[in-house]
């Protein structure tokens, strides 16, 4: 198993347009780690530079204590999947699977015995022989999975793999490429933009913007104790509350006074804490941190309903899974848990 040590790594392609700048990270061996963020803020440009793709201005790169910054791709053991696949259409699944063994020179038992326990675990044994333009999509993603396990990598590096699938079938193969990872007890670092597919994989991930990471968790603690604005919303939806924290440890907001586990130990001054729809309870008394709202607006999903409520002229979005009937026009009480009014940098 593979740990990786990325330090200060910068990258600019036009002088003075820095993509990535000076950037840390460690991901741990055997974990399935991901880089979560939106279009254009450096994530492809970084799996380049670990793949040996993309040459970056400055920093190195480690696998296991082993410096790799200068090595070629072929000498890093580190295989790539692409969003577009990038398989050979004149060769068939096996071929393709195999091409990597062959261009290190592997004997033919081996590769064989190596293509063959790979179609295995991406379930596509029974298309050895068939050519790619007559596979599906998410067979033709399967390959590339397999031609990427095939050379037993040392880092597996994924690059949007499931965009190009409909929704139904990127939901198999997430689960599918999580189970590979935990099956071969593979390094992995899996780029995307979507955070369903972040939150549901990931061992931990790092959240970036304009080539900056902005805060490494597990999913869990990235989305209830986001540390900024940008990570908070980028993981789901949030309700923002800015107020001014008193000396005397009062935090005053459009809302009235409230307070937040967070606040002890600031210093006096703006504060902005953020708290997610489903933590607000609705019709709940309490002597502090309740608020008179009026429902104004209600959009039900199946699963859950999202309430939309105004109050001393700010708009708050409430979640309820099983909701109750509720009037539109009529004001409730909501409270605001103290727990979970995250304090945001
Ligand atoms: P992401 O994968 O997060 O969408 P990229 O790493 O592909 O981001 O791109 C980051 C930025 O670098 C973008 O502004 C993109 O236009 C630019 N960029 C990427 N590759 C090149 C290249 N080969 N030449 C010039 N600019 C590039
Ligand atoms: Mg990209």
């Amino acid at each position: 198993m593979t740990r990786v040590e990325i330090s200060g790594i910068t990258k600019s392609y036009q002088p003075g347009v820095p993509v990535l700048k000076p950037l840390n990270l460690s991901v741990k061996p055997g974990e399935l780690f991901f880089l979560l963020g939106p279009s254009g803020c450096g994530k492809s440009t970084l799996l380049r530079i670990l793949a040996g793709l993309v040459e970056p201005d400055s920093g190195s790169i480690r696998f296991n204590d082993v410096e790799i910054t200068k090595l070629p791709p072929e000498k890093r053991r580190a295989a790539m999947v692409f969003q577009n696949y990038a398989l050979w259409p004149h060769l068939s699944v096996y071929e393709n699977v195999a091409f990597g063994l062959r261009v290190s020179g592997e004997k033919k038992s081996e590769i064989d015995r190596e293509v063959k326990a790979a179609l295995e675990l991406v379930h596509m044994s029974e298309y050895a022989s068939r050519r790619i333009p007559s596979l599906s999509g998410g067979q033709q993603q399967r390959v590339a999975l397999a031609r990427a396990l095939a050379v037993k990598p040392a880092l597996l590096l994924l690059d949007e793999p499931l965009s190009n699938l409909d929704a139904r079938l990127r939901d198999t193969m997430r689960r599918e490429i999580r189970r590979i990872c935990v099956e071969r007890k593979l390094t992995a670092i899996y780029v995307t933009h979507d955070r369903q597919e972040a939150l549901s994989m990931a061992d931990r991930l790092a959240v970036m913007d304009q080539g900056v990471i902005c805060q490494i968790d597990t999913p869990e603690k990235a989305y209830n104790a986001p540390t900024d604005k940008f990570v908070a919303s980028f993981l789901g939806d949030a309700n923002f509350i800015e107020g001014e924290l008193k000396p005397d440890g009062v935090w005053q907001t459009a809302l009235g006074n409230l307070s937040c586990d967070g606040m002890t130990g600031k210093l006096a001054g703006k504060l902005v804490a953020m708290i997610r729809p489903e933590r607000i309870r609705i019709g709940v008394e309490s002597k502090m941190n309740a608020v008179n709202a009026v429902l104004t607006n209600r959009s039900f999903t199946g699963e859950s309903c999202e309430w939309e409520f105004e109050a001393s002229g700010r708009k708050l979005v409430v979640v309820e899974s099983a909701p109750p009937e509720r009037k539109i026009g009529e004001t409730y009480l909501l409270y605001l848990p103290p727990e979970a009014l995250i304090v945001l940098q």
